[in-house]
């Protein structure tokens, strides 16, 4: 059992509690008030006496609720209606047997309203605004049924009438604050898709669509720290073969469109798990987690193949695409930018031995 005043596990209870616990601090600052008007002899005792145990089961049956999750169960768990009727209803009795003090007293009734403002939308707040005078014209017909009040009912209509325009205002301001807040969760919302597309966007190359050193370089941090966890972890580096007279010879345009038929390619050869980015230029980096070196290097060799049967049609058929692939298995104490530079040495010497091949680092 979890004893503390706000949920730890439940962000937005703890601040459905927090707003309850305003609204009740509020509260207890009124019955202060009315205490030291019935201190003054301003307002009756039995007003104060009434008002601060109605504001303590008021506050302790709320908190209950909240800290039960019997809220949760409510189309609104924030219960902003329900503690207004509540407050709208205790201010009301209170009002009943308040007499002269009755006028100043009137001043709770647009406090409790505030709370509202935040919350309800407008249509709920002229309901709230007719309710609460409803209750405020019941409570006094009510004293004069019950103690044979001497009343004045021009006064009486006339603060009928003040109260319920005030909280009629209330309502219309609330309104629109309600439809602020609403127009500024829209615009957080469509915040946030663009912030989403746009980490995505920066994480993928422009050309090719394939990752982005960027990406790719905290991926294999994070492949990195998880291999040292035991798991396995190989690289490949992977470098298109004399590329630049693909440039020469076709132009500049064809070398981008076999660039991306490159990586068409490798990512159709690669598995599910395996992650393909570029390195820049014409440079790709294969990462394979949990995976040996060894199956690595069939895969790289599946890639190989495929790039050297496929056919990028700006080359007319005249010019084969070749790759060479370096793999290389990480070793654990070491870090992972060593074992890129490892199959980077060792894609050199698939260069050396003549390209169009797949070296594994020892
Ligand atoms: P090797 O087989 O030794 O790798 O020879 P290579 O010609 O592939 O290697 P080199 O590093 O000499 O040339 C790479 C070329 O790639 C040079 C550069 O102009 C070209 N390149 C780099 N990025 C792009 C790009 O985005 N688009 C195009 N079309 N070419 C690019
Ligand atoms: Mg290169
Ligand atoms: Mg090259």
């Amino acid at each position: 059992m979890d004893w503390s005043l706000l949920p730890k596990d439940d962000p937005y209870q703890a601040l459905r509690i927090r707003r309850m616990l305003l609204a009740s601090a509020a509260a207890t600052m009124l019955v202060a008030l009315t205490g030291v008007g019935a201190w003054l002899d301003f307002v009756p005792d039995v007003t104060f006496w009434r008002l601060a145990v109605i504001v303590v089961l008021l506050v302790g049956g709320f908190y209950a609720c909240f800290r039960s999750g019997l809220n949760l169960r409510m189309p609104d768990p924030s219960l902003t209606a329900p503690m207004l009727v509540a407050s709208g209803m205790a201010i009301s009795i209170v009002q009943a047997d308040a007499g002269e003090a009755r006028s100043v007293l009137m001043l709770l009734y647009p406090v409790a309203f505030m709370f509202g403002v935040f919350r309800l939308r407008r249509w709920e707040l002229v309901v709230m605004a007719v309710l609460f005078s409803v209750f405020y014209a019941v409570a006094i017909a009510a004293s004069v049924w019950s103690y044979r009040m001497a009343l004045d009912l021009r006064h009486e209509i006339f603060r009928v009438g003040f109260l319920t325009v005030v909280l009629m205002w209330f309502a219309y301001i609330g309104g629109n604050i309600s439809a602020m807040r609403q127009r500024l969760r829209r615009a957080n919302d469509e915040l946030k898709i663009a912030f989403e597309k746009v980490e995505t966007l920066a994480n993928l190359d422009a050309l090719t669509g394939v990752y982005s050193r960027r990406y790719l370089m905290a991926l294999l941090e994070r492949e990195g720290n998880r291999a040292e966890r035991g798991s396995t972890l190989s690289i490949g580096m992977m470098d298109l073969d004399h590329f630049k007279s693909v440039n020469d010879s076709y132009g500049h345009a064809c070398g981008d469109e076999v660039l991306k038929n490159f990586c068409v390619t490798a990512q159709g050869a690669l598995r599910e798990i395996d992650i393909l980015g570029r390195y820049g230029g014409e440079e790709f980096v294969a990462v394979f987690p949990q995976t040996s070196g060894a199956s690595a290097a069939l895969v790289a060799e599946r890639i190989r193949k495929l790039v050297a049967q496929s056919m990028v049609p700006c080359l007319r058929g005249e010019k084969q695409v070749t790759v060479s692939i370096g793999v290389a298995e990480h070793r654990s104490p070491d870090s992972v930018e060593h074992t890129l530079e490892r199959a980077d040495a060792a894609m050199f010497k698939a260069k050396s031995s003549g390209r169009n091949r797949v070296m594994l680092a020892d």
